[in-house]
């Protein structure tokens, strides 16, 4: 089954149902706490947190999202990329735990001669908060689940909140069982292969205070007003439907995989390396051409600098498997080509897009050429002096006067089997900071105020602001 008909059948059955169907919000999060909308519930939260009333009682969207917190995944798991759709289903104030279990397992479960996905019914565990038992006993009622696939997980795993005073809920996983070629029997439903967790039901039921963490906080009572938000993975939902490995191989993503496998002669499904970075590119050249579309630029900071990082790390898996010659014209068109059935906005838009992504990768070159050689030589002495560390002196030179972004530097020592001196870069940077304070203090008097000209400033050294970003998107869900 094609992504368009996922997407079609998930609407539909919504829209039958008596949800509003709404457009997806662009990725830039309307909330400034995050970087990027996360969850298909973050352009919702103003209607899930009471703050203002919900123009519908119930909605539905397939939501465009961004979770830089699983780059690191990309390519290794099955199931996780940096842009990927969040079909949803919300109440606000309707119906609650019967019928977000109701529409979901209706859904799923529905023949697809029917209009529903068709999954096996005795290959679907689901989890639950430990004491929803109300929860449990409708997933009992109403898909006649065994006890053995009702599981219970605690506060870690299976309660929502924002991680501040606000609502606060149980929530309920949907998983798949794979089969045993992917893993053993039985035994606890676990985030890896054989089961693919697809379907989070969050009911939003409670107020929560003093947040101190996600397994910290107090429960103040019950909402006034309970919600559903619920969140499927419409990528996996493809790749199960769709007969393939991961979502990676599936008709949105694919020819793009394809396409860098022909460039660069290199037979997907041949080796593990490989493969792991054609599914890279295949990702990230995605996230990159929805970003840009949404009108992010590449930037040293913030929303610029991921998506300066998804450029830059598609490029240099294309040179890792051998494509030194421009990567971007190539590959930006197929994605765009696999994408515009669902966003014909991209195809209208592209000749802008195309023109950052291509400025990008040609900036780039320029800063891997010179900076290769200087991180060559200085891995070649640090390995012939016996040591294993990069010296955090070089790591800092290569970002400060070579744009190397810090993971770069990283992901290549490691190539090389050296780790590299983390505090002492940091140290430096934290230094260099202070210095450009102290710089910007003192031109302050006399001088007149330049920021407006920032943006058209030369692309300089790239800040390493990973970490935050990291940090900031685990916050919502
Ligand atoms: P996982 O445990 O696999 O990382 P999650 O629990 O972080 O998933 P949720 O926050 O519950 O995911 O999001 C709801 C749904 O969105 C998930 O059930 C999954 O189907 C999908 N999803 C989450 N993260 C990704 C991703 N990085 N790529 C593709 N789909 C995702
Ligand atoms: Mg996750
Ligand atoms: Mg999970
Ligand atoms: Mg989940």
């Amino acid at each position: 089954m094609e992504t368009a008909e996922i997407r079609r059948r998930f609407l539909d059955h919504f829209d039958r149902n008596g949800h509003t169907v709404v457009p997806s919000a662009p990725l830039i999060s309307p909330d400034p706490s995050v970087l990027f909308v996360i969850a298909g519930m973050v352009p919702f939260i103003p209607y899930l947190t009471g703050q203002q009333a919900a123009p519908w009682p119930r909605a539905t969207s397939v939501q465009k999202c961004i979770r830089t917190g699983d780059i690191e995944e990309v390519g290794k798991t099955t199931r996780h990329g940096t842009f990927f759709q969040m079909n949803g289903n919300f109440s606000f104030g309707d119906y609650f735990k019967e019928g977000a279990i109701t529409y979901a397992w209706d859904l799923i479960t529905r023949s697809q001669a029917d209009g529903g996905y068709g999954f096996d019914p005795a290959k679907i565990w689901v989890t639950v908060y430990h004491d929803d038992d109300e929860a449990a006993s409708l997933w009992r009622k109403i898909a006649e689940l065994p006890e053995e696939r009702i599981q219970r997980r605690g506060l870690k795993d299976n309660y929502w909140h924002t991680h501040q005073p606000g609502p606060g809920g149980p929530c309920s996983e949907i998983y798949i069982d794979r089969g045993p070629q992917y893993g053993p029997d039985g035994g606890p439903v676990v985030d890896e292969d054989r089961f693919l967790e697809i379907w989070n039901l969050v009911f939003m039921q409670e107020e929560i205070t003093d947040v101190k963490s996600q397994e910290e906080f107090r429960v103040v009572g019950d909402l006034p007003s309970k919600n559903i938000d619920t969140g499927m993975g419409m990528e996996r939902v493809a790749y199960l439907l769709q007969g393939v490995q991961n979502m990676y191989e599936i008709d949105q993503v694919f020819p793009v995989i394809k396409h860098a496998s022909a460039l660069s002669g290199r037979r997907y499904g041949a080796d593990h390396t490989d493969d792991v970075r054609l599914r890279v590119v295949g990702d990230h050249i995605r996230s990159s051409l929805m970003l840009i579309g949404d009108g992010v630029t590449p930037s040293n900071e913030g929303r610029g600098y991921v998506l300066r990082r998804l450029l830059r790390r598609s490029v240099r898996a294309m040179r890792l498997l051998g494509v030194d010659t421009h990567a971007l014209p190539e590959l930006l068109p197929v994605s765009r080509d696999a994408m515009k059935a669902a966003y014909p906005e991209l195809d209208s838009d592209f000749q802008r897009i195309s023109r950052i992504a291509y400025a990008e990768e040609e900036t780039f070159r320029k800063t891997l050429q010179t900076g290769t050689q200087i991180f060559d030589l200085a891995a070649a002495e640090t390995k012939q002096s016996g040591q294993p560390a990069l010296a955090g002196q070089t790591a800092f030179k290569l970002h400060d006067t070579y744009g190397f972004p810090i993971d770069l530097t990283l992901e290549m020592a490691s190539e090389q089997g050296l780790s590299v001196d983390e505090p002492e870069f940091r140290r430096l940077m934290s230094e260099q900071r202070e210095r450009a304070k102290a710089d910007a203090r003192a031109k302050k008097t006399g001088h007149a105020d330049m920021s407006a000209y920032r943006e058209l400033r030369e692309p300089g050294p790239t800040p390493f602001t990973g970490y935050q970003e990291l940090e900031s998107d685990s916050r919502v869900r």
